[in-house]
C-alpha cells in the first residue's frame, strides 16, 4: 500500500496530478496529502515519479489483494505466473521461434481498463464468460488465468471480485473461421461494459505477403492499422 507520511508532508500538492486514478487528495483541514485506498490501484507512479520535496510518499505493498493489484497495475512488478513484468505474455513477439500462432489461426489481445478507467475482476470475468460462448482457446501462461477460480464460469476468488486494477490483458486464439463470432461478442461487450478496452489482432503473414484476417475485419466494419513486430536473434526457429 502506498502511504503518505503526515509527519513529513507539507501539503504542497505537487504529487496530486501524477496519479492516474486521482487517488491522491489534499485534506484541507490538516493541509496534508492522503491516498484514497479505494481508488488507488498500486500502480507505483507516485513512488517512482513524484519529486516530493519531503520524501513523504512511501511505497509498501503488503497483503494478497494489494499485491495482486500491483501485479496488474505496476509495469515494474514481476508477475509470479510469468516471471516477467507486465500484464500479459510476449504474445506474437516471439512467434517465429515459439510457433504459438499457426497457419489459419488468429490471436487476440484485449487490453481492458486503459486508459485511466481501470477494471474490476468481476468485469474481467464477464468478458471471459462471454468469450467462452464462442469457444476461444485461452493462452494458458496469461497472468489473469493464473488467478481464476473457474475458467468456464469466468469466476475469480470472492476477495478479488470487487477489486479494481489498472488494466487486464486477455489473450486467446481461434481459427480464422471463428473471427466473426469473436468480433460480434466484442461488439456486445463494448456496448455493455462500464470501462474501455482496446483490441489487438495477431496474424501471421502468408507467403504471398497477404494477411487474410484484414479482409474479414474490414467486412465487419473494423478499420485495421497493420503493424509488425520483428525480433531478431531469438534462437532456432521452431515454427513450421
Ligand atoms: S509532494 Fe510530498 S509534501 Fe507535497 S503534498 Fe505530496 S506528499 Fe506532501
Ligand atoms: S500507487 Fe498509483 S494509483 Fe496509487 S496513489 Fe500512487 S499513483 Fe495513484
Amino acid at each position: 500500500m502506498v502511504l503518505i507520511d503526515h509527519g513529513r508532508c507539507i501539503g504542497c500538492g505537487i504529487c496530486i496530478p501524477y496519479c492516474p486514478r486521482s487517488a491522491i487528495r489534499l485534506d484541507p483541514n490538516i493541509r496534508k496529502a492522503y491516498i484514497n485506498t479505494e481508488e488507488c490501484v498500486e500502480c507505483g507512479t507516485c513512488v517512482r515519479v513524484v519529486q516530493c520535496p519531503r520524501d513523504a510518499i512511501v511505497g509498501v505493498v503488503e497483503g494478497y489483494v494489494r499485491e495482486v493489484q500491483a501485479h496488474f497495475s505496476d509495469p515494474y512488478t514481476l508477475h509470479p505466473s510469468t516471471g516477467i513484468p507486465g500484464r500479459g505474455t510476449e504474445e506474437m513477439k516471439t512467434n517465429d521461434v515459439t510457433g504459438r500462432f499457426k497457419k489459419g489461426e488468429v490471436g487476440f489481445a484485449i487490453d481492458i481498463g486503459r486508459p485511466l478507467i481501470g477494471v474490476t475482476f468481476a468485469e474481467v470475468g464477464r468478458f471471459i464468460r462471454t468469450l467462452n460462448t464462442v469457444g476461444v482457446e485461452w493462452e494458458k501462461a496469461n497472468p489473469i488465468l493464473y488467478l481464476l477460480k473457474d475458467l468456464e464460469k469466468g469466476e475469480f476468488p470472492e476477495e478479488l471480485k470487487k477489486v479494481k486494477i489498472h488494466s487486464a490483458v486477455l489473450e486467446f486464439k481461434v481459427p480464422i473461421s471463428r473471427v466473426r463470432d469473436v468480433i460480434e461478442k466484442l461488439k456486445y461487450l463494448a456496448e455493455t461494459t462500464d470501462t474501455v478496452f482496446s483490441l489487438g489482432v495477431i496474424s501471421r503473414v502468408e507467403e504471398d505477403f497477404t494477411i487474410p484476417v484484414i479482409n474479414v475485419l474490414g467486412e465487419l466494419g473494423l478499420k485495421v492499422s497493420p503493424w509488425a513486430k520483428t525480433n531478431v536473434g531469438l534462437g532456432r526457429p521452431l515454427i513450421e
